[in-house]
């Protein structure tokens, strides 16, 4: 039985983004993964309620706000959790997210000043994947997964 993949929906063409896009890996590396593996894809963003399009949002300190300072926190934690909920059911063990959203990004993301300022850290739901114990790799780690 293939492996159980989890991944961020945008990255298999689904326009889930913010501003209604999607970011599709290239054809030739989507059918490397789905030859490798299960994929399972979730958007946390759209799990957590939110509309799409919508406007765009960064961390900040323990909060999710938009650029006119919509606290949007609970609709990104909502989002973790029913991520967590499917990546559990599916019994993945790791996850492949998109790098820099503050949803799945993992090991940097924008700081919350919307200046395109990148600094150490993880997306909310990229996070409490981690915290579960699975490994989260993104875009720019291809090789390590394929
Ligand atoms: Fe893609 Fe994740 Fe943003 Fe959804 S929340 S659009 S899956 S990066």
């Amino acid at each position: 039985m293939k492996e159980a993949l989890l991944i961020s929906a945008c990255l298999l063409g689904a326009a889930c983004r913010y501003d209604g896009q999607s970011r599709p890996l290239d054809a030739q590396t989507l059918e490397k993964l789905k030859e490798r593996y299960a994929l399972v894809p979730v958007c946390p963003e759209q799990l957590g309620g939110l509309p799409t399009p919508r406007p765009p949002a960064e961390r900040r300190g323990g909060a999710v706000r938009t650029e006119a300072g919509t606290d949007v926190t609970e609709q990104y934690a909502r989002g973790a959790r029913e991520s967590l909920r499917i990546a559990a059911f599916f019994g993945c063990k790791r996850a492949l997210l998109k790098a820099r959203s503050p949803s799945c990004g993992s090991g940097g993301i924008y700081n919350g000043s919307f200046t395109g300022t990148l600094v150490p850290g993880d997306g909310v739901a990229a996070e409490a994947l981690k915290a579960a114990g699975i490994t989260v790799y993104t875009e720019a780690e291809l090789n390590r997964i394929i």
